[in-house]
């Protein structure tokens, strides 16, 4: 009984940490079939949204084959260059198979969920501040956080025009992420086994989502 209820909290836990990034999935993708005229409305067409919105937690998966489960999931997934570059190639050819043409629509639908994701994770309180690797593996492995608080190291950032928004991550930042490693129940229960607004956001962004759909 003790195990069941266990699994219940984890599992609304879970729906708590996913609905954000379920919900922009399901925005993108009605905006674009709205832009587009893409009739019918297929539900398949939204799953695909939400799974390319969801695509770049699949790192989440290792941590459940290590003995302890830890929160921390910035691997490969999380390298957006490498992923566009995969997913794009990915998209194009299973759209050039199954509608024998390459599809735009999916293409574009694809990269903005992916997108947002990225955006969604480099955001300073997103986790642990710890950012993503923008330009891994290609360019630099240095993680970045967007943030529009008053930014320290504004000068190590990218160009001219997003210094004010995006700070590389300080090597202080990265050890304390590092010797705090948190795992994934402590995640969940610090952030999402609480029933506060803060943990409900996402819940929310999933309600809007929907009545999106359904009005809109
Ligand atoms: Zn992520």
């Amino acid at each position: 009984m003790k195990k069941v209820k266990f699994f219940l909290k984890t599992a609304h836990a879970i729906f708590k940490s996913v609905s954000f990034d379920v919900a922009i999935g399901i925005i993108a993708t009605h905006a674009l079939v709205l832009f587009f005229g893409y009739y019918p409305e297929e539900i398949t067409t939204y799953l695909f949204g939400i799974l390319m919105a969801l695509l770049p937690d699949i790192d989440t998966l290792y941590m459940f084959r290590r003995d302890k489960f830890y929160a921390d999931h910035r691997s490969w997934p999380h390298y957006p260059l490498l992923m566009f570059l995969i997913v794009v190639s990915a998209v194009s050819l299973w759209s050039y198979f199954y509608f024998g043409y390459i599809s735009y629509f999916h293409l574009l639908l694809a990269s903005s969920c992916l997108f947002w994701h990225y955006l969604h994770d480099s955001w300073d309180n997103a986790e642990n501040e710890e950012g993503i690797q923008w330009g891994a593996p290609f360019f630099s492995y240095n993680r970045y956080v967007i943030s529009i608080r008053p930014l320290e190291e504004k000068n190590k950032s990218w160009f001219v025009l997003t210094r004010a928004f995006m700070r590389r991550v300080t090597d202080k930042t990265i050890r304390r992420v590092k010797e705090n490693r948190e795992t994934a129940i402590e995640f969940w229960e610090k952030h999402y086994m609480k029933e506060t607004l803060e943990a409900y956001q996402g819940v929310i962004i999933l309600v809007i989502a929907i009545l999106f759909v359904w009005i809109v």
